[in-house]
């Protein structure tokens, strides 16, 4: 079994509905949930029109092969974007990156892993905080807690539901 992180971000009306389906459908389709981070709010710049974003991280227990996960995340986000449609709001409900599997390292076409931005992005480091702070990160070789204080990115993430 691996544990794969993964980060969840959405920015349309009923933001956390659609954190807790994409998870009630990672779960049922790729393996148990073992933990999940506090739910943050960031403030995009610049998008007057848009809800701030909602993110939050969970890690599941699965033996799916890490290609097989991205396809069916995909799937998921499609078909949570699929619904939305027919109510006439945009597609793009629903983000889900893979973080980290295990302490892989994949680089191929589709699939980089860990994600190469984590090290960039408050608003993936500080959910990553609350599941994994001493989590070690196979390429920078440093732990989570660390590539936080190094981050230079000064956008707001605030708690928004614990
Ligand atoms: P985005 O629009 O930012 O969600 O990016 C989606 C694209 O990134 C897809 O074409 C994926 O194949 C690719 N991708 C590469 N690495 C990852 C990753 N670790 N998690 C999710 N998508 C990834």
């Amino acid at each position: 079994m691996a544990k794969v992180y993964f980060l969840l971000g959405g920015n349309l009306s009923e933001r956390e509905k659609y954190l807790s389906d994409a998870i009630q459908q990672m779960v049922s389709k790729l393996g148990v949930l073992v933990a999940s981070s506090s739910i943050y709010e960031t403030e995009p710049w610049g998008f007057v029109h848009e809800l701030n974003f909602l993110n939050q991280v969970v890690v599941i227990e699965t033996c799916i092969a890490p290609l097989d996960i991205l396809d069916v995340t995909q799937q998921i986000e499609k078909d949570l974007g699929r619904v939305r449609k027919k109510n006439q709001y945009s597609e793009r409900t629903i983000d889900i990156d893979m973080l980290f599997y295990e302490d892989k390292i994949i680089s191929s076409e589709r699939l980089i892993v860990p994600h190469p931005r984590i090290q960039e992005r408050l608003f993936a480091l500080v959910p990553m905080l609350d599941v994994a702070a001493d989590l070690i990160h196979p390429v920078l070789e440093k732990s989570i807690r660390q590539l936080h204080e190094l981050c230079a990115d000064s956008m707001e993430v605030k708690k928004y539901r614990a």
